[in-house]
């Protein structure tokens, strides 16, 4: 399995980056990781004439925390660097354990959370716990800059709101009042593989009543998605076990899982039943996001 050629560029600017996209259109790719590309480059799915890499642009790479702004993560900044991140464990523990899940530790060196969002695939880890932390995405182009939530990145499998010049520069988990927050992932193996479900929740607990709540489903359906009918059944009530088990059950009937070799339709949604009950009751004891 050899690649086929391609020119290859490393510009050291975002605004150079889309310039070079607009310039090549169709025969071009962002190349980050390549986690994601090479490997379908090399079973001849895709043969871009152009790679233009981003790995080298020195503002991508980044996790910072900016008052009144959030938590940055810069697209280029690998899995690795948000398991090992302490601004990130400070804040979002949930998220850097999110990161740790995915594929193995080569994998997470290289691939980025950027990559991640953007190959969208709908097992894709980081999705679900971004989702639930109501994180932004800022996509740049060649003239204009858009932020939009991150969940409306997402238009099908493999598919997203991105035109072919534009990059996702970072993700914004902005300051929040939730309390807790966890993703929890099940696959066929301990490491190394894709989630067949993966839940993610974040609640705002007081006084025992579910203040507020954002449940998040990846593997399910065409894209990551919100289990909005659950978080919506939860709020403003008191929390007790029973509230948690019809809370799984409503999302186990609005998410769209398919069937595959990795499970069926039926396994996933009673997996999503399963799982959303846990990742709730783990965000409620948990006391911190
Ligand atoms: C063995 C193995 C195991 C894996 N396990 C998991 C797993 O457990 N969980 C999981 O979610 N994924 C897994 N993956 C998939 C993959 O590693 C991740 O999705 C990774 O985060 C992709 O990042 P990358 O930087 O390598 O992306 P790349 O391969 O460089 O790019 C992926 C796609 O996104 C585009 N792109 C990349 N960055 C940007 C950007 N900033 N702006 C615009 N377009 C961009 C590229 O053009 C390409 O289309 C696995 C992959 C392998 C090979």
């Amino acid at each position: 399995m050899y690649l086929p050629d391609f020119d290859y560029y490393a510009p050291d600017s975002v605004a150079e980056a889309c310039q070079l996209l607009s310039q090549f259109g169709d025969s071009a790719k962002v190349l980050c990781g390549g986690t994601d590309l090479i490997p379908k480059m090399k079973h001849e799915l895709i043969s871009p004439k152009v790679m233009i890499s981003i790995k080298k642009i020195p503002d991508l790479k980044k996790i910072e925390y900016i008052p009144g702004k959030g938590v940055v993560i810069g697209a280029t900044s690998t899995h690795n660097d948000v398991v090992f991140s302490e601004v990130m464990q400070g804040k979002y523990l949930s998220v850097s354990n999110a990161a740790g899940t995915m594929a193995a530790n080569q994998v997470r060196h290289i691939g980025t959370v950027g990559g991640n969002i953007v190959s969208a695939v709908p097992s894709a880890d980081m999705a679900p716990i971004l989702i639930a932390l109501n994180a932004n995405a800022t996509i740049v182009g060649p003239d204009a800059e858009r932020t939009l939530p991150l969940e409306d990145v997402f238009t099908g499998p493999s598919r997203t709101v991105l035109a072919k010049n534009e990059i996702l520069t970072e993700v914004v988990i902005p300051d929040q009042k939730m309390t807790g927050s966890t993703y929890f992932k099940f696959a066929l193996r301990k490491a190394g593989a894709l989630a067949v479900v993966g839940v993610a929740a974040a609640v705002q607990v007081e006084d025992g009543i579910m203040k507020d709540v954002r449940v998040a489903l990846g593997a399910v359906a065409p894209t990551p998605m919100r289990a909005k009918k659950t978080e919506e059944f939860l709020k403003g009530k008191k929390i007790t076990e029973e509230l948690l088990e019809e809370a799984g059950k409503i999302a186990c009937t609005e998410c769209k899982p398919i069937s595959d070799f990795r499970a069926s339709e039926e396994y996933r949604r009673d997996l999503v039943r399963i799982y959303v009950k846990r990742a709730l009751k783990r965000a409620i004891d948990r006391g911190h996001i």
